[in-house]
């Protein structure tokens, strides 16, 4: 079932996400529901306060970067298999020096800036079977995890922008909250003014 994803404004999407134990009702329903929601809306991560719950759970699905022909061919060969659930994740450390990519947000549509952030990290995780890992990741791999982590932290990338960006694109999530902005996927905005 596509579960509608939750717009900038809402507040669980800037609550701190809650650990879960392995007897949370209906969770694998739940992970299927949010790859139907984050493959429809054509997201490579999705995490669990994006569709209204906040506990630390994220999906990611990195698979359509891989196909990038400017990454180095390591970075592709590890971006094709990483279709992975998250599960209770904790990042142990963050290492080497920040670098900028364009990050957007299935939460924020429409909005893109460059995001600062460091290029390996190694995390803990449940996977979806609460086989318990800890990985390391880099480059656009780790992007991703960093992204979806933020979420369960209750951080959007658009809290690390600069002052000046942040008073550029205010006008812009104002209106993005209200439900004014064209979307092709379900959303539900925490500020639209429409009898439920
Ligand atoms: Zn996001």
């Amino acid at each position: 079932m596509i579960l509608p994803i939750v717009a900038y404004g809402d507040p669980v999407l800037k609550k701190k996400a809650k650990v879960i134990k392995e007897d949370y009702p209906k969770l694998k329903e739940l992970i299927d529901n949010m790859w139907e929601t984050m493959y429809n809306a054509y997201g490579v991560g999705l995490a669990a306060p994006q569709v209204g719950l906040p506990i630390r759970l994220f999906v990611i699905d990195p698979t359509p970067f891989a196909e990038d022909e400017d990454l180095s061919k390591e970075d592709r060969d590890q971006l094709r298999d990483l279709k992975k659930v998250f599960i209770n994740a904790q990042i142990e450390s963050e290492t080497g020096d920040e670098w900028a990519f364009n990050e957007g947000c299935l939460s924020i549509p429409d909005v893109r800036e460059d995001v600062f952030r460091k290029p390996e990290i190694t995390i803990s995780y449940y996977d979806e079977n609460w086989v318990k890992h800890q990985d390391t990741f880099s480059g656009l791999a780790a992007r991703v995890i960093q992204h979806e982590y933020d979420h369960i932290e209750g951080i959007l990338f658009t809290d690390k922008l600069s002052s000046l960006k942040k008073r550029l694109i205010k006008g812009k999530l104002a209106n993005i909250s209200k439900g004014k902005i064209k979307v092709d996927y379900r959303m539900r905005f925490p500020k639209q003014k429409i009898a439920r």
